[in-house]
């Protein structure tokens, strides 16, 4: 978790060539592939609101432009507002002054009642400092404000959704015609030729097309602009009343430009997403649904899978040319032992024959899942596929690689604590440091001899590991699977000291 922000020290390469580390990747346990970003699909499991985890459906929150309807933002600095109760004391009404014969002390009296005002309570920013009167009811409608260019934003808004919604059925149509529907017998249309929308012609029927979109008159452009105001060159500027380009930007709808026009904002949703690996279509990351739990139902984090590869240290200070040691750690986070083997990378030909290997994964994929109807393909985005390359990052150091597999113990959370009676096992000379599922090993390098200063050190290997599949998807597989699987690792050791240092 170190490397989290920082930029990263050990990259992993994704299936697809890109270079990521460990925290940012994926493991598919279907296809038993490392995944990335790119390489799964990321889909919005539900709305809901950061500050009420009011859990809003997503017809809903589309309806109410992705806002919460209770919660407000403060217009001035962005944190959430409070509704704060005061009291405060008005004449009580006489219901009915004509009937009032004259009673005096029934209209004097006076009635307390508590109302509600929207604060800040990070900068103090009140409903009232902007004018909005204050409410009866907490929860209570704050007056929604009125923006100029709303209506002309709404009929363009309009109309671009007819012309969505007409190429939609264009292309629909276009589809429905280029693959004809196969029947046992032949329709009237099959043999004479005719189409539907030509007997509904015929007949004097208005022919079934979709409205077409209402013309908008479109926007032009004028020289003329509003005079400044004369008190610009006239009155000292007081910066305390201009907004900030921040708090402009969160009212985006009028970005006023002094703070009297701060209103409250309604408070963004938020979303819980989960991922899909894009070529097994099976789930890798799905969230629980309620917005309360931060709990994952499925949480398939390549560190909860692969071995974590840290750097610990370079033995001298790098040379161009010098051999040199690396010591790695290796961290195992699963519930089963793994053997570890370094080999060397694959070379340039078994690179490509990986990239051909994922690019057939994927063809016989979409051939098998290619759905007929348009709209089912067209919300499942399995044709975006990240194109698979060779991985971006050369090695700039020729590694020793031991070929000489090792193991790495289980994870064990209460082993942090037990007494340390590790029995001494016949142990690789590399491997000089052992405790739980930690193990660390010296390897040999030597960086390249025509590297020049302050050039960057990088060595990979190809990590080996099996890997115990707890899955059980085929009834006749009754026991976890093992399997040999291969992690593409590099990892950056150092830059190249300068030779006055
Ligand atoms: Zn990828
Ligand atoms: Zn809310
Ligand atoms: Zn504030
Ligand atoms: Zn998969």
């Amino acid at each position: 978790m170190a490397s989290f922000m920082l930029p990263p020290v050990v990259s992993y390469a994704c299936s697809c060539g890109l270079i990521n580390p460990i925290t940012k990747l994926y493991f598919c346990r279907h296809c038993l592939q490392l995944r990335c970003g790119f390489c799964v699909c990321h889909e919005v499991d539900s709305h809901f609101c950061s500050s009420c985890l009011e859990n809003i459906p997503s017809s809903e929150a589309k309806l109410k432009k992705n806002r919460c309807n209770n919660c407000f933002n403060c217009p001035s600095c962005q944190h959430t507002l409070s509704a704060r109760a005061t009291t405060v004391v008005v004449p009580k009404k006489v219901d009915d002054p004509e009937k009032g014969d004259g009673d005096d002390k029934e209209k004097d009296k006076v009635i307390t009642r508590k109302m509600y005002y929207l604060s800040c309570l990070a900068c103090r920013w009140t409903t009232r400092d902007v004018g909005i009167p204050d409410q009866t009811v907490a929860s209570g409608a704050w007056p929604e404000c009125e923006y100029a260019n709303q209506t002309r934003l709404n009929a363009i808004m309009e109309y671009y959704q007819s012309v969505v919604l007409q190429e939609k059925q264009e292309k629909q149509d276009l589809w429905k015609r280029k693959t004809p529907k196969k029947h046992k017998y032949f329709s009237l249309t099959d043999r004479t030729g005719l189409t539907v929308s030509m007997i509904r012609r015929q007949m004097g029927w208005a022919d079934k097309a979709p409205p077409k979109p209402k013309a908008i008159t479109p926007s032009e452009a004028s020289e003329e602009v509003d005079e400044l105001p004369e008190s610009i060159f006239t009155e000292p500027v007081n910066l305390k009343n201009i907004t900030t380009i921040k708090q402009r930007h969160s009212q985006p709808a009028d970005q006023p430009e002094t703070v009297d026009n701060l209103f409250p904002q309604r408070k963004s949703l938020w979303i819980k997403r989960s991922l899909r690996c894009r070529q097994c279509e099976h789930n890798i990351i799905k969230p629980e649904y309620h917005p309360t739990s931060i709990k994952y139902r499925i949480q398939l984090f390549a560190s909860y899978h692969v071995p974590e590869v840290r750097l610990v240290k370079c033995e001298q200070p790098l040379k161009a040319g010098v051999a040199n040691f690396v010591i790695l750690n290796f961290a195992n986070p699963t519930m089963h032992d793994m053997v570890v083997k370094i080999i060397e990378l694959p070379s340039e030909d078994e690179e490509a024959l990986l990239i051909e290997e994922f690019r057939r994964g994927f063809e016989k994929q979409t051939s098998l899942t290619s759905t007929p109807s348009l709209t089912s393909a067209l919300s499942r985005q399995t044709s975006l596929n990240e194109e698979p390359r060779f991985v971006d990052k050369r090695t700039t150091a020729k590694l020793e690689y031991p070929n000489v597999p090792f193991t790495v113990n289980h994870r064990d959370d209460s082993a942090e604590f037990d007494e340390d009676t590790q029995i001494q096992q016949e142990e690789p000379p590399f491997v000089i440091w052992r405790k739980s599922n930690k193990v660390s090993v010296k390897l040999g390098f030597t960086p390249d001899p025509d590297l020049a200063s302050n050039d960057e050190v990088v060595v990979g290997f190809s990590m080996q590991y099996n890997y115990v599949n707890t899955v059980i998807n085929t009834a006749d597989r009754s026991e976890p699977q093992k399997h040999t699987l291969h992690a593409r690792v590099y990892v950056k050791v150092g830059n190249i000291t300068s030779e006055s240092a």
